[in-house]
């Protein structure tokens, strides 16, 4: 038995599942107010989950940069547990060994599991919705770096800005013009309150793109020439033969044809032999990839 955290937004979904990938217990926490209550609450509800105590470990994914080395978490979109020593706190408290990856690392990990990319020895794995994490799996083994940043994509300025492109755009590590303050389900609705003066959610500004909306459509086209900025600095630093788009940003099938097709702009040749494919396309098969990864995370490798 192996018990699986997933932290996104103000929630921490809790499954314990067994060795066969059976969910035999789920809960979701809405996040108390503070850490300690956190811990105090995974606590009680772990030991209510598995009385006999036969959950050997904890995994955990987030959207976040974890090195293990360091041990280091930089999660700024949840408050609660940035900057917190979490394996240890959640070792301490619930008493068993934890391993913590991103969202991104573990669906690049399911992805490579798939029989059409079992071949792949190059993944770049990009988590798109509130938040934006990334995440590299090279040779069957997640890349982490030597300090936790080999997935910090979100964080690197958006390439080849237009003029007054990256004003008024403060990001929460400190910085401004991070790629994740263009490429979020935030991002797009800001987009299109800039051009209508009405502020909808990101998935209500696709839907009337398809419906005619010619404003809708122009930032959406916006949000893809930006995402294709981002994603033709990845292949120009990494060349991955596939990159794999997760999250509710992610879902829209157009991003498929029209991002590639900007590449040749922004990469010399163009990058015909990169795969753009979409996965974990519903919210509940994101939530079941990630708590099913991070229950593994034990058999993954990390360098
Ligand atoms: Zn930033």
């Amino acid at each position: 038995m192996r018990c699986a955290l997933r932290f996104i937004g103000s929630t921490c979904d809790i499954a314990v599942i067994s060795d066969d990938g059976d969910f035999a217990f789920e809960h979701s926490l809405a996040l108390p107010d503070t850490y300690s209550a956190l811990l105090t609450s995974l606590y009680d509800i772990l030991k209510g989950a598995d009385p006999s105590g036969r959950v050997k470990f904890v995994g955990v994914s987030l959207s976040g940069d974890y090195s293990p080395k360091t041990e280091r978490l930089y999660c700024p979109s949840i408050a609660l547990i940035n900057d917190q020593n979490l394996k240890a706190d959640l070792q301490a408290s619930l008493n068993r060994e934890v391993f913590i990856a991103s969202h991104a690392h573990i669906l690049a990990k399911s992805a490579n599991q798939l029989p059409e990319f079992k071949s792949a020895t190059n993944i770049f794995s990009l988590y798109l919705d509130d938040e934006v994490c990334a995440g590299q799996l090279v040779n069957q083994t997640l890349v982490t770096g030597a300090n936790g940043l080999a997935g910090n994509w979100g964080h690197i300025c958006l390439p080849w800005p237009v003029e007054f492109e990256l004003e008024d755009r403060d990001c929460a590590c400190g910085r401004s013009g991070c790629l994740g303050l263009f490429v979020s389900r935030a991002a797009l609705s800001r987009e299109y309150l800039l051009l209508s003066e009405r502020e909808v959610p990101a998935e209500t500004v696709f839907a009337q793109a398809e419906q005619g909306d010619i404003v809708a459509e122009s930032a959406i086209q916006v949000f893809e020439d930006r995402l294709a900025r981002g994603l033709a600095m990845v292949i120009n630093l990494m060349d991955p033969e596939v990159i794999v788009l997760s999250g509710r940003m992610s879902q829209p099938s157009r991003l498929f044809i029209n991002i590639p097709r900007k590449w040749p702009g922004y990469v010399r040749g163009g990058a015909n032999a990169t795969r753009l494919v979409g996965f974990a396309n519903t919210p509940e098969e994101m939530r079941r990839l990630c708590l099913l990864g991070a229950a593994s995370l034990e058999n993954i490798e990390a360098v």
